[in-house]
């Protein structure tokens, strides 16, 4: 609506008001109306109608989803049970509305619906639809994730009509003047999306409770930053010791001469690190590896240990950085970065040469995959799974201070079966402690939604 210059407040809220109330009397037609009896077929669709008008009063009046003896499907029959289930659900609307019930005449299960019990029944619906005049109510509630109802959805965009709000912190929406049939939706990223048509005729609490779908991080991992352990984390590397030239695969593609270098481990592990000679002269090797070495020296013990030696490689054409389970190796493309900082990337791929062998096809494992039934990020799909969920437990159990409430939630929330596992393999983390708990806490989730900002 468009208000010229000079409109008066009080005029604008007349046309608002007669908006209102033309959409509240407005009623939807019936199929067939009415329904004759020998003439009429009783249909599927006629009982699909009756059964979503009612579920709108119900939804209006706040009463739970009613169940229905069968619910009528397109193509199937329609069974005189369905009008028991409906007039039973229609007869709570009219308690709720402090009215006694209509009766319909005799309805038998088993026996066929009868054309003037259908017409009974649609005149009881249209009877509670026709609205007093229509007073504007507030439609309110809380979009909630379903695996934890303490935990609520912050930036959900929740529709009415063309109206629209997104959720803040609290996972509240709320529409004020709202009245006769309208259809509420939720859009919450990660999550399957639902709409609820709803007759309202007074103020409403209706929360939405979400089943999670899909990833807790679209777009990929962004929001749990593993930059911590960059530089300054604690390392066990304990010295570097030059290996001479070797003839080794750095990068895979072109095997040639490099220069070798083994670290060593405060807890005696040692690895090697091959430096390909386009990175620079001998004295440049040694600087890349011993940034190596440290970054080595940051991942927990159970990765390292699996990593028997690096490739620091110069060539942008392949993939840049990935790994050879088989041969414990890892390769990375080594120029704009200082080897220091590879921590974080060896999280994942130290995963996937530690662990991906011993782990990704277990029973187990693929169990807990099935009953999570999503992933932790668009990437980590398939073979990127475990590399994928690995550093997001290590985030949630051993750095809980390095990663937003919000995030852990989701983390917790999307792969609790995966985390369970990880927990039970006993593995040795050491230079880490878990000092973060697994247990879900109150408080929103970022449903984030693709081309959104990071909320911070
Ligand atoms: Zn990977």
């Amino acid at each position: 609506m468009v208000l010229a210059p000079g409109w008066k407040r009080a005029a604008a809220a007349t046309a608002l008001a007669a908006c209102i109330a033309a959409a509240a009397s407005a009623q939807q037609p019936w199929t067939d109306d009415p329904v004759v009896a020998g003439q009429t077929p009783i249909r599927a669709v006629h009982l699909q109608e009756i059964i979503q008008r009612i579920d709108a009063l119900r939804a209006g009046r706040g009463l739970p989803e009613a169940t229905y003896a069968d619910r009528p499907r397109p193509r199937g029959g329609v069974r005189a049970d369905v009008i028991s289930g409906a007039i039973s659900a229609l007869a709570a609307v009219y308690r709720a509305d402090g009215l006694a019930p209509p009766t319909y005449g005799r309805v038998a299960s088993g026996e066929p619906i009868r054309a003037a019990t259908l017409n009974a029944l649609r005149a009881a619906i249209v009877d509670r639809e026709r609205l007093p005049p229509a007073r504007p109510s507030t439609v309110a509630g809380r979009i909630i994730d379903a695996r934890h109802e303490q935990v609520v959805l912050w930036n959900a965009r929740v529709e009415l009509g063309d109206r629209h709000v997104i959720t803040r912190r609290d996972g509240r929406y709320r529409f004020d003047r709202v009245s006769g049939p309208v259809t509420l939706a939720v859009d919450a990223g990660g999550y399957v999306g639902q709409s609820r048509q709803v007759f309202v005729q007074r103020d409403l609490d209706l929360d939405f409770v979400l089943q999670r779908e899909g990833t807790a991080f679209p777009e990929g991992s962004g929001a749990m930053s593993l930059t911590f352990i960059d530089n300054d984390g604690t390392t066990l590397f304990d010295g570097i010791t030059d290996a001479g030239q070797a003839q080794a695969d750095c990068p895979a593609s072109r095997p040639g001469t490099v220069h070798r270098f083994d670290v060593r481990f405060i807890d005696g592990r040692s690895s090697f690190v091959d430096v390909d000679p386009e990175l620079g002269d001998h004295a440049e090797a040694m600087r890349h590896a011993t940034g190596m070495g440290r970054a080595l020296g940051r991942v927990p013990t159970v990765l390292r240990a699996g990593v028997q030696s690096v490739c620091l490689h110069n060539d942008g054409t392949e993939a840049a950085n990935f790994a050879y389970p088989a041969a414990g190796r890892i390769y990375y493309y080594l120029p704009g970065r200082d080897a220091n900082d590879l921590a974080p990337i060896t999280l994942h791929e130290g995963t996937h040469v530690a662990l991906d062998p011993h782990h990704r096809h277990t029973p187990e494992w693929r169990a807990a995959v099935g009953a999570d039934g999503n992933h932790i990020s668009d990437y980590g799909t398939g073979s990127e799974d475990l590399a994928e969920s690995f550093p997001a437990w290590f985030l949630v159990r051993y750095n809980p201070e390095h990663i937003a409430d919000w995030a852990k939630r989701a983390v917790l929330l999307t792969i609790p079966n995966r985390l369970a596992y990880l927990e039970a393999q006993g593995f040795d983390m050491s230079p880490y402690a878990p000092t973060g708990s697994l247990m879900v806490t109150p408080g929103p989730i970022y449903a984030k939604r693709r081309g959104d900002p990071q909320p911070f």
